[in-house]
């Protein structure tokens, strides 16, 4: 496995990240749970992703069990804040109060005194920057939370909050986003990804399979395979089935030549295309079982030469 620095900071994170939405605490049962992250170290992942919204902190519960007993500095954690908690009216958002409550639970919760990456999960539009910029920086001071990251925020949205970091003096600026990014997926392409270069902040790049999409197993014409995420009831298959048109999965089934001709299974050529993608620090990983970590894990160092690369394109943009 190899390591990558997160943006222009000096913090190194595993190129593959493993992440626990939709599978700790909910469709994953907790020994399987367990499994997956013993499979993650094993597979020399040393970057472990998560939220408070997360099947409601029994995610960063299950990640923290699974922790129990590695050595805390051989492991970088990262979770988040801003979407809902619970019903309250203060139960969300990025206001001082909810980041410092979310932060203190999520340490609870994960059984640390400090989280290596703390995220805003969206941006608040009904928060002041300033005071959600200021509650960051003060997690910083307080040895709570090493460095500072967003996800999904629009290249305007970052662009203020660093000119204003800049304008409070805060030392510690945004070194992070968790952006969604994949073959299928390339919306920070244009300008996201040239601001973030340009200010060092590193691409950690949600779902780069696709929610499984990308590995293949999804064939039109044909019912979901039995037990995968879009055979399942509850909310996930919603946001699957946004990618599982016909017509899409036809050109996804394109690949196949692509990724035995490099020799890898489609899913490790989905995840080293995203690690081939310039700006990205790492591809963030999710897996129900711990032979897909391991599978997953297995698209570390590869390199895709140019044409490999055009011919994908070429694959996708018919
Ligand atoms: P992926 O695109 O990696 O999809 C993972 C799912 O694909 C698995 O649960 C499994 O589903 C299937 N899969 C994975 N590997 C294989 C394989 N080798 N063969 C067959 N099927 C496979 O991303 P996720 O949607 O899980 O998200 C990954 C992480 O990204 C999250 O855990 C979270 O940390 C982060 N994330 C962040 C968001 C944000 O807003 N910042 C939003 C969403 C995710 P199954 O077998 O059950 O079909």
């Amino acid at each position: 496995m190899e390591h990558r620095h997160l943006g222009r900071s000096g913090l190194m994170i595993s190129e593959i990240t493993y992440g626990n939405w939709l599978t700790h605490g909910e469709s994953v049962a907790r020994d399987a749970a367990l499994a997956c992250v013993r499979a993650a170290l094993d597979a020399g992942i040393t970057t472990f992703d998560t939220a408070d919204v997360y099947a409601m902190g029994a995610a960063e519960e299950l990640l923290g069990e699974a922790l129990r007993g590695v050595r805390r500095e051989s492991v970088e954690i990262a979770t988040k804040v801003c979407l809902p908690t619970g019903d309250g009216p203060n139960d969300r958002g990025l206001s001082r109060k909810h980041v410092m409550e979310s932060c203190h639970a999520s340490l609870r919760r994960l059984g640390t005194d400090y989280v290596d990456l703390y995220q805003a999960h969206r941006f608040d539009d009904g928060t002041p920057l300033d005071e959600t910029l200021i509650a960051f920086d003060d997690l910083v001071r307080q040895g709570k939370v090493r460095y500072l990251g967003v996800s999904e925020w629009t290249a305007p949205q970052l662009r203020s909050a660093l000119d204003l970091a800049g304008e409070l003096g805060l030392r510690d600026r945004i070194v992070a986003n968790q952006p969604q990014y994949n073959m299928l997926w390339r919306v920070i392409e244009p300008e996201v990804l040239p601001l973030c270069r340009a200010e060092g902040i590193g691409q950690i790049a949600f779902q780069p399979l696709a929610q499984g999409v990308l590995t293949g197993k999804y064939h039109p014409g044909r019912p979901a395979p039995a037990g995968s995420r879009a055979d399942r009831d509850g909310r996930s298959p919603v946001f699957v089935r946004r990618v599982l048109g016909d017509h899409l999965l036809q050109r996804v089934q394109r690949l196949r030549p692509i990724a035995d001709e490099v020799g890898r299974s489609m899913a490790q050529l989905a995840v080293a295309w995203v690690l081939n993608r310039p700006g990205v620090c790492a591809a963030l990983i999710g897996a129900s079982r711990p032979e897909q970590v391991t599978e997953n894990a297995g698209a570390a160092g590869l390199r895709l030469p140019d044409d490999v690369l055009r011919r994908i394109d070429e694959v996708l943009g018919d």
